[in-house]
């Protein structure tokens, strides 16, 4: 079941999020779904394989950004690079990178890597 969760946020100046909370759901005994609740509205996800190398991300209409895997930071580093270099980041002004790793359904851990626009674009 999916539950709404309808929290009033109150940011003062609007700098947007100082990070992102993630939520790990079992798809599979072999797959999951890694998503969070987008201060802008949005319920971002990405998919999982265990033991896989490859990285799955979503770029949120505001400008937050994640990828999982255990390749993520490369990941991340090389979308954002080729994004930078093409001027379709110039309004968000650069990113804040956070790492951390998540708790997987089967026992392991998924490497997550997220971005977050120093100047949030609108939803
Ligand atoms: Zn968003």
């Amino acid at each position: 079941m999916e539950h709404q969760h309808h929290h009033e946020h109150h940011e003062a100046g609007g700098a947007g999020v100082a990070r992102l909370e993630f939520i790990v759901r079992e798809v599979s005994p072999t797959e999951a779904l890694v998503r969070y609740d987008c201060p802008c509205g949005c319920k971002p996800s990405t998919e999982y394989v265990r033991d896989s190398a490859e990285s799955d991300h979503e770029h949120c209409c505001c400008g937050n950004v994640h990828f999982v895997g255990p390749n993520a930071r490369a990941d991340l580093d090389q979308y954002l690079a080729e994004r930078r270099a093409t001027g379709e980041d110039d309004d968000v002004g650069g990113y804040d990178i956070h790492e951390e790793t998540l708790a997987a359904p089967w026992g392991g851990q998924i490497p997550v890597v997220y971005g977050l626009p120093h100047r949030p674009r609108k939803h």
